[in-house]
């Protein structure tokens, strides 16, 4: 027993997760590096004494999230933990332990032989992992004559407040949300931020109902945390804040950058439900790096609206990225 936590690789016999292993051994922050490849066949985690364990999982697959031939791995990598740590701060967990499961592709890609591809995949990772205090500390390898997946599984530890839910959100809570919205398609989507320190001091700071990360697009996703709060929402459109790249793609597609706001997804940014006092106090601290704004409000009446700038309400589609769609 050498430190709080044992990390540890799952072994197999593959030359490649041999060479990646000493690789890791190297290059991991120090936290995980001495106690990486063990050899035990289950990584051992502290740190829990009294806070709940929340965890989250997610894979990205080539082809489906990303094409190796246009995408820097590193930032691949970055993207495949940095989309895990932002469910952790949609819980307002602090992020402890990360697991990498990665299937290799055995031809190379983009000129990268399948452990120069690892490697590159873990050079995106380590800065974020650094960056947060969070531990590579274990996961799996292997090879196949199919395109690269990875999976992450990420543990996080509830803070005295306990987690933050979907489900807590009250009629009359404002919507609130950090960073700008829409187009991240053009770049955004891989440089995730996830907002772990900002979920994290807000959640010790002010009286939150409720949180969710925007994936999928905000209006889906405000419809996901307003179904779970047993109640509805209506969104300011012209409130929402536009990222610049929403502009930028509206003007080639046509569509509204507001559109690209309300549907595109992948923003990462965070969506909080939070009574309104407290709500106008957080707002005048601005107590966060990235700008918060206030964006609608969970109404008693069911469903998902839109207020025009006249004040009129009418529905509005939860639109956004369906996992399972017919695409
Ligand atoms: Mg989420």
């Amino acid at each position: 027993m050498n430190g709080r936590r044992h990390p540890v690789w799952k072994r197999s016999f593959l030359s490649l997760e041999k060479d990646l292993l000493s690789w890791l051994h190297e290059n991991l922050p120090a936290s995980g590096r001495h106690s990486v490849g063990l050899g035990d066949d289950a990584a051992v985690l502290g740190g829990f004494d009294r806070s709940g364990v929340v965890v989250t999982t997610d894979m990205l697959t080539e082809g489906v999230d990303f094409l190796l031939e246009e995408v820097d791995p590193r930032r691949v990598g970055h993207k495949a933990l940095g989309v895990n740590l932002s469910d952790l701060a949609a819980m307002a967990a602090e992020p402890v332990a990360v697991f990498v499961s990665l299937v290799l592709p055995r031809q190379a890609v983009g000129g990268r032989a399948a452990l120069e591809l690892a490697i590159e995949l873990y050079r995106g990772m380590i800065p974020l992992a650094e960056k947060l205090g969070v531990e590579i500390a274990g996961g799996d390898t292997n090879s196949w004559d199919g395109p690269l997946a990875i999976s992450i599984t990420a543990l996080g530890k509830t803070s005295e407040q306990g987690p933050l839910t979907r489900g807590g959100g009250r009629a009359g809570d404002q919507l609130l949300v950090t960073g700008e919205l829409g187009g991240s398609i053009l770049g955004r989507h891989l440089d995730v931020q996830p907002r772990v320190r900002e979920a994290l001091l807000l959640h010790e700071q002010f009286e939150l109902h409720a949180g969710i990360d925007i994936s999928d697009g905000l209006a889906l996703d405000v419809s996901r945390l307003a179904e779970a709060s047993g109640v509805g929402a209506v969104l300011v459109p012209g409130e929402i804040p536009i990222a610049a790249a929403a502009k930028r793609l509206g003007q080639r597609d046509g569509r509204s950058a507001v559109d690209h706001a309300l549907g595109d997804g992948e923003d990462f940014e965070l969506v909080l439900a939070v009574p309104p006092e407290e709500a106008a106090r957080l707002l005048r601290q601005q107590p966060t790096e990235v700008s918060i704004t206030r964006i609608g409000e969970l109404l008693e009446s069911p469903g998902l609206w839109q207020e025009k700038a006249n004040g009129e309400r009418l529905p509005l589609v939860a639109q956004g990225y369906e996992h399972w769609g017919d695409e």
